[in-house]
């Protein structure tokens, strides 16, 4: 059985050390109730839950796979029991306003508590996901009653939440989505359409699910500008907040997949159903893009934990396999052969996936104390900066930890030779599960538009250059001993500034620029992200005395020799410019010659 062990350590590590999070969270009148000591034992007691609850379910899990029967959704064996512990331990209000039977943790931890969770079992980690998803619109654009009838329902976990946009035909375009909102003339709308790949749609985990869906009123604008944000429950809920009637929505079958075969993806069907209208009418995008933002952070954890699962195995497995003999010699001379583990190539694949999950650990945390900042400063010049930071991160913390988590499973997966490709080990779920994360919320290649576009050239290059001024002034004022990291941070700072600035002047002559840029973009980017996060670790932990900080400046030293270089590669693809791409007619592409 795989096996998963919290890496808590670094975890403390990346809070305490590298962040200096007691004294961030003390100095801030908002989050002066968390001390190290409290936020530690919140991690202790999730790596238990996630150890001991979710991980067994993990396999049995994908074996069963959520159930469609008789126009209802039922969750593998365990599911429930286990998502009652998770409710009771009050985990789904861990970040959530206090107001509203929630916890108040900031994002700087919750990001690390979700890890454990997405590693464990990632399909049990999207239902309690999307209810904080929707909880967060809803406190955020919804009305005084309409958060007083539905957060505390759905922080306790009696409720649950969904996030209905997509539609048959209309998936990263949402402005063309038909789902219609009529108006019942009482200030309740009637609601008609189909959605689709719906996660959580149904389920048998909580007595009601509030679904917030995207439509659009009869006399609309066209486009994304004419789309409105509702509450549809499924049950009815009376003025004193009992449970009414059925509405008129449901599943209409769930979807076979490749992965997270225990997260219910459902078709949804609105047939007429009353729904309550989020904020003003036509302005509905805004609202569900606080939503999407913030799953948007999530899909990068759900990236890094399935990323340090794949890792836990693949070095046991390492230590295990006996196979050859080292090429400085026998190293275990009674035994028929030495550990996988004294060969280069493989320590190669161990090793990008550990430098992958130690800097993704720490962008999430940046992220996330990014974010922190924008809910509990009263500081409006910092507030404005972090909204500016989490507007360009986002997209790299969704896409490039995706991306890199994707390669390192594979990587990992490789580890196990044959083994690897066989169910037993636990990697092919773990791949077929971590798939999904590159496509949802947005692709992949549509976040690297996002950053590319919205957030570079329409700023002018405003927000990456903010950023890039960060890291320039923490990577300055490193000592001497450090500067393999810093005049390797420092060069890949100089060639992402110019490389925008190249894209800035390139997209004005060649509107198609951009989009061929894009996702290579992205990845400069991340990269430059994470040597900054290496710059950031190897500072905490060089006068440190022990193996364990040690073993932090190694691994900083293997991302600049063996990952970051891969930065000329990306930068060499942005300036290839887009005319290989466009050089085509359609119809080369479906033309057989
Ligand atoms: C398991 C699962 C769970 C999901 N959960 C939910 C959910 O809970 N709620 C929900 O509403 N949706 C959900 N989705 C839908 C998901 O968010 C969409 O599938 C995703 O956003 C992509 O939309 P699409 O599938 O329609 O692809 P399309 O939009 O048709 O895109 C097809 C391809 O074209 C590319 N493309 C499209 N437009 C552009 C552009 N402008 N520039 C460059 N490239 C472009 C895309 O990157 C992609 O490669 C889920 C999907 C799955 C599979």
């Amino acid at each position: 059985m795989p096996i998963y062990n919290a890496p808590l350590a670094d975890m403390k590590f990346i809070l305490n050390d590298v962040f200096n999070a007691e004294q961030f969270w003390q100095a801030n009148e908002n989050l002066a109730h968390l001390d190290a000591a409290t936020a530690e034992a919140i991690l202790e007691e999730m790596a238990k839950f996630a150890q001991n609850v979710t991980l067994p379910l993990n396999r049995t899990g994908d074996e069963e796979g959520a159930k469609y029967e008789n126009g209802a959704v039922t969750t593998p064996v365990g599911f429930k029991e286990a998502f009652k512990q998770y409710a009771e331990g009050g985990w789904i209000g861990l970040g959530a306003d206090a107001e509203w039977g929630g916890q108040e943790m900031p994002k700087m931890l919750t990001v690390l508590s979700d890890e454990m969770l997405f590693a464990t079992n990632p399909s049990f980690m999207l239902y309690p996901l999307l209810s904080v998803g929707a909880g967060m619109a809803l406190n955020s654009y919804g009305s005084q009653a309409q958060k007083e009838t539905y957060l505390p329902k759905i922080y306790s976990g009696e409720w649950s939440g969904t996030m209905c946009l997509t539609e048959p035909h209309a998936g990263t375009d949402l402005g063309i989505i038909k789902t219609k909102a009529e108006r019942n003339g009482d200030g309740t709308y009637s609601i008609t359409g189909t959605k689709i790949f719906i996660t959580g749609g149904d389920h048998d985990l909580a007595e009601n699910i509030i679904h917030l869906v995207l439509a659009k009123t009869p006399d609309a604008p066209a486009g994304s500008r004419g789309i409105s944000l509702f509450i549809v429950p499924k049950f009815l809920v009376n003025e004193d907040g009992s449970m009414g009637e059925r509405n008129p929505v449901g599943p209409g079958s769930i979807e076979h997949k490749m992965g997270i075969k225990a997260s219910a993806t459902c078709v949804m069907n609105f047939d007429g159903a009353k729904g309550y209208l989020v904020g003003k009418e036509n302005e509905g995008l805004a609202a569900m893009f606080v939503m999407m933002n913030y799953e948007r952070l999530s899909m990068g954890i759900q990236g890094l934990g399935a990323s340090e699962f794949a890792y836990q195995n693949a070095a046991q497995y390492a230590t295990d396999r006996l196979q050859g003999r080292s090429a400085s010699g026998v190293q275990s001379p009674n035994k028929p052969a030495d550990s996988i583990l004294v060969h280069g190539d493989v320590r190669r694949m161990l090793l990008n996936v550990r430098a992958n999950n130690e800097a993704s650990r720490a962008f999430a945390v940046y992220v996330g104390q990014q974010l922190d900042i924008t809910k509990f400063s009263t500081d409006a010049e910092a507030i404005k900066k972090a909204n500016d930071r989490v507007a360009l991160l986002t997209p790299i913390a969704k896409a490039y930890l995706t991306d890199t988590a994707f390669n390192a499973t594979l990587d990992a997966q490789m580890v196990f030779g044959g083994h690897g490709y066989i169910r037993e080990w636990g990697m092919e779920q773990c791949i077929r599960d971590l798939r999904i994360s590159q496509i949802y919320e947005g692709t992949n290649g549509v976040q690297s538009q996002d950053l590319i576009g919205r957030k570079t050239i329409k700023c002018n290059g405003e927000f990456i250059a903010e950023y890039i001024q960060e890291i320039r002034d923490f990577t300055n004022a490193l000592d001497a001993d450090l500067n393999f990291i810093k005049d390797a941070t420092l060069d890949a700072a100089a060639e992402v500034e110019a490389v925008t600035q190249h894209i800035i002047e390139a997209a004005k002559e060649n509107p198609e620029y951009a989009n061929g840029a894009a996702v290579d973009y992205l990845h400069a980017v991340g990269l430059l992200s994470f040597s900054y996060m290496f710059a950031r670790i190897a500072h905490a932990a060089k006068d440190k005395q022990g193996e364990f900080y040690q073993n932090k400046l190694g691994l900083a030293r293997y991302f600049v020799q063996r990952i970051l270089p891969e930065l000329a590669l990306r930068i060499t693809k942005v300036k290839a410019g887009s005319e290989a791409l466009t050089q085509f007619s359609e119809e080369y592409f479906t033309t057989q010659s």
